[in-house]
């Protein structure tokens, strides 16, 4: 990310936050979509897996990041955290309450404490609609404030994200995107959260502007006390704003670990394949980094392949990887306790080249399961 204004260098992602209690608990969390067919009488000819067997912890104050090819899943696991999305199965827990299938009436207290920015600042703000009326909809469906009161509170909110109070009044087509996406912001934090899902905060922003959010987001995880989870494609960015990344491939969680640890030594080698496809600002990290170029495509959501789901393009690949599961946990003798989902993760200082270590040259997989077209 290239831009005039630069990121900032934030304090040691461990220095930070000091371990506090998972202010989010997501628990073997399991999303599938069914899909439909005929007229009439509609019968169910199969599901698409966005998300399955999650599980994830988020402590006050700290941000996670996610990150994983379009469609493995993150941002409908962002929606079943906040419950915009029902669950299939699994639980969440937040702030100590199992949100998992309450009410609306009942999660209403809860929707206060959780709040969503959204991708897209040009579809997430409605056209028709007055900037001041956009962010003070939480406060009037809350109840929190009404009449003078409430513009007074929305337009020191636009001035905290940076935005003239003056333009109370304006429509969004009046804004430019940098600008739309501070009143997304804005709104969110109307009814001062403690948990804000970030889903692509800056994909979609000119990359001239998208340092300013993100130091936007950051001067007010500080001073709100905010604890993030932010969905990114930008690598950079994640590894710039995220105390914690997990990795995600195909609906499920492969690996995670601490953020300098994950980009500095990754285990699993599909965190290897993405973190090598992304370019580098230090030449020296480049000088040393390797390329994994992954043939074939993304296996189809609707029947993920069994066994660990990224054999059919992992160069490691053995033949119990396409038959055996293998559980995301903390490897013997991984000193920076990366959770891996996988048979033969990378030992520090390992490049990914051939077979996994102590193995013979890998026999061809016999999966029945090929990549989906
Ligand atoms: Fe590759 Fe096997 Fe590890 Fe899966 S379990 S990532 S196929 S080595």
């Amino acid at each position: 990310m290239t831009d005039g204004a630069a990121l900032r260098t934030p304090a040691s992602p461990s220095d930070a936050h000091p371990g506090g209690e998972p202010l989010l608990r997501v628990e073997n969390v399991v999303k599938r979509f069914p899909i439909r067919r005929g007229i009439f009488f509609k019968r169910q000819i199969g599901s698409v897996h966005a998300v399955d067997d999650v599980s994830l912890e988020v402590r006050s104050g700290e941000t996670v990041g996610i990150v994983g090819e379009t469609g493995c899943g993150k941002s409908t696991l962002a929606r079943c955290v906040t419950r915009l999305h029902p669950l299939t199965s699994g639980r969440v827990i937040f702030a100590g309450a199992d949100i998992s299938r309450m009410s609306p009436r009942q999660m209403r207290p809860y929707r206060r404490r959780m709040q969503m920015i959204f991708q897209d600042p040009y579809g997430s703000l409605n056209p028709r609609r007055r900037v001041g009326s956009i962010i003070g909809d939480p406060l009037a469906i809350h109840g929190v404030s009404e009449g003078q009161e409430r513009r007074r509170q929305v337009q020191e909110l636009m001035e905290r994200v940076g935005l003239n109070p003056e333009h109370y009044n304006r429509f969004p087509a009046e804004f430019s995107g940098g600008q739309r996406q501070r009143i997304g912001v804005a709104r969110a934090l109307a009814l001062r959260p403690t948990l804000v899902v970030c889903d692509e905060p800056v994909s979609a922003l000119d990359v001239s502007v998208q340092a300013q959010i993100i130091n936007l987001l950051e001067d007010l995880q500080t001073d709100f006390g905010l604890t993030y989870i932010f969905i990114a494609h930008d690598l950079s960015v994640v590894e710039h704003v995220s105390d914690r990344v997990a990795v995600m491939y195909l609906g499920k969680i492969v690996e995670t670990a601490g953020t300098s640890a994950l980009f500095g030594t990754p285990r699993h080698p599909y965190t290897v394949a993405l973190l090598s496809a992304a370019p580098v600002a230090d030449p020296e990290r480049a000088r040393v980094a390797q390329r994994v170029i992954l043939e074939g495509d993304v296996p189809s959501p609707i029947a993920p392949p069994p066994g660990c789901r990224f054999h059919t393009r992992c160069p490691r690949a053995q033949p119990i990887c396409a038959t055996e599961e293998p559980p995301l946990e903390v490897k013997a003798g991984d000193p920076e306790g990366h959770l891996t989902a996988c048979h033969f993760p990378l030992l520090a200082g390992e490049t990914m080249v051939g077979a996994a270590p102590g193995v013979a040259a890998p026999p061809p997989i016999t999966s029945s399961e090929g990549p989906a077209a």
